[in-house]
């Protein structure tokens, strides 16, 4: 498959589930980062990881 950007986590893990060999992209995250023009918004904090037993127990029978 041939991106224009690097897939993201949930990107990729589509990628897996579909059984793709390979992916080519043009654009790291990093360089994305690096020409794309601010929203002009604050960036929102993100914290985490947090309850990682409890949200464990539910994700994992998923990928089990
Ligand atoms: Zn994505």
């Amino acid at each position: 498959m041939y991106t224009s950007c690097q897939p993201c986590g949930m990107c990729d893990a589509v990628i897996q589930q579909a059984g793709l060999g390979r992916v080519v992209f043009a654009l790291s995250n990093e360089q994305l980062l690096d020409i794309r023009p601010g929203s002009g918004r604050p960036a929102v904090p993100q914290d985490g990881p947090a309850l990682l037993d409890e949200v464990r127990e539910v994700v994992a029978p998923y990928y089990g």
